[in-house]
């Protein structure tokens, strides 16, 4: 089973993992955005780590919703409310159980991932942070190495796509033959789950 404090590992992983890529993550926005997608999940992932660290909540759904909000007062960028979005949404339909199995989790995970494709518009095959998450939500019920592994394979899978959502759609044919931050940063995200505990 999964309580809170495998939640708040969960979020302080990712905030250590985010430190660790956040030059790479800019570097691949640079290339097909605004050069900050490193420096904006930076602010908003130490945000909650300081705040986790400082209140914890007492169950998975408390952890989640208080991380996805931190996310969206603190990321500029559009990155911020999609994935508060993803977070809080995925608090939310967890509710107040004290601890959740892998299962329950999963599903609640891709509640979060429709309320993010509902709030971008974004589809399989836009090249956004949507073609990592659905393949790890699809695989998140086998394990999480299962999920790990279809997020970054999904994240790979951007480099030749056309982008069709947020900036780099700007770009047009010019946004082929480059990896999505956003998806790269999910596949950050998703792989933390392997460190934070059993499942
Ligand atoms: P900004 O583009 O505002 O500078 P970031 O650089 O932090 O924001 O985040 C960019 C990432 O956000 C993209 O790589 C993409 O994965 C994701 N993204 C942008 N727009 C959308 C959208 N409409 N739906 C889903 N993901 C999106
Ligand atoms: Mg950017
Ligand atoms: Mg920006």
């Amino acid at each position: 089973m999964l309580d809170a404090d495998f939640f708040r590992r969960w979020m302080t992983v990712t905030a250590a993992s985010v430190d660790r890529e956040a030059e790479r993550l800019t570097a691949l926005d640079s290339e097909i955005g605004d050069a900050d997608h490193g420096s904006n999940l930076q602010r908003g992932f130490r945000a909650v780590k300081d705040a986790l660290e400082k209140e914890p909540p007492a169950t998975p759904g408390a952890v989640l919703t208080q991380a996805g909000r931190l996310l969206v007062s603190t990321v500029g960028g559009a990155s911020g409310p999609l994935y508060g979005t993803l977070l809080r949404r995925t608090g939310k339909t967890l509710g107040e159980a004290a601890e959740v199995d892998r299962q329950q989790f999963a599903e609640a995970l891709r509640a979060g991932v429709d309320a993010v494709m509902k709030l971008g518009g974004a589809a399989a095959g836009d090249k956004t942070m949507i073609d990592a998450l659905l393949p790890a939500v699809d695989a998140l019920g086998e394990s999480f190495a299962a999920a790990r592994d279809a997020a970054r394979e999904g994240a790979v899978a951007t480099t030749p796509m056309l982008a069709r959502k947020g900036r780099a759609s700007y770009l047009g044919e010019r946004s082929i033959g480059h990896q999505d931050p956003g998806a790269t940063s999910s596949a950050l995200l998703i792989s933390a789950l392997l460190d934070a505990g059993p499942g």
